[in-house]
């Protein structure tokens, strides 16, 4: 699978100096509120299990899975889908979204919109990966992990085709590897 792989863009480490860093901040911020964290499936799993190690407070996680990507595509429609929905009530929670990548912003704009119709206290966002250089949409990012220039990542959850996800660092795949999978 390695192979696949042209070039590692965030390694193991820089995956874990990032995760400390956003984790100990977190706790601090949201010491004695019992957030909710709401997971992102499935690009988001990877990085919320090592996140709240470090997110030492008392707090709550749910998963919520949605598309905007389709089929075989590698570009975003813009189109946000609810596949799987939490089963918690946001109502009056200190919600903390975690993403794995903010590309275009539709995924969480549509997501901010959504958790405030729910009544939520407050929503804000922590991703992992920001690719700035391609926003259409402003939002807002509380946590930021890593910037990375506009390219399509695979690893460290992140798939293509569903591949690749359990890769411990993120890296470029082989352009070869779209044409002939
Ligand atoms: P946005 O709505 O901000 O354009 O896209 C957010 C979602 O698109 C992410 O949660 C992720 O699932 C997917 N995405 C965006 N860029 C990449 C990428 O480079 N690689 C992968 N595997 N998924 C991406």
């Amino acid at each position: 699978m390695d192979s696949d792989i042209e070039r590692v863009l965030v390694s193991e480490d820089e995956i874990a100096e990032a995760n400390k860093r956003l984790g100990t901040q977190l706790a601090k911020d949201y010491a004695g509120k019992n957030p909710l964290f709401v997971c992102i499936l499935r690009g988001a799993a990877m990085f919320m299990m090592d996140l709240i190690k470090h997110v030492d407070i008392p707090m709550e996680y749910d998963f919520m899975d949605v598309s905007s990507y389709g089929g075989e595509n590698t570009t975003t429609t813009g189109d946000v889908k609810i596949i799987k929905d939490l089963d918690t009530s946001l109502r009056g929670r200190d919600v903390v979204i975690v993403e794995d990548i903010i590309d275009t912003g539709f995924t969480l704009d549509r997501l901010i919109e959504l958790f405030n119709t729910r009544h939520a206290n407050s929503v804000k966002i922590v991703s992992f990966l920001d690719k700035p250089s391609r926003r259409i949409k402003h939002v807002h990012v509380d946590y930021n992990g890593v910037k990375i220039p506009d390219a399509f990542v695979v690893g460290y959850g992140m798939d293509y085709n569903e591949r690749y996800r359990n890769l411990p660092y993120v890296g470029v795949l082989k352009p070869e590897i779209y044409s002939t999978k």
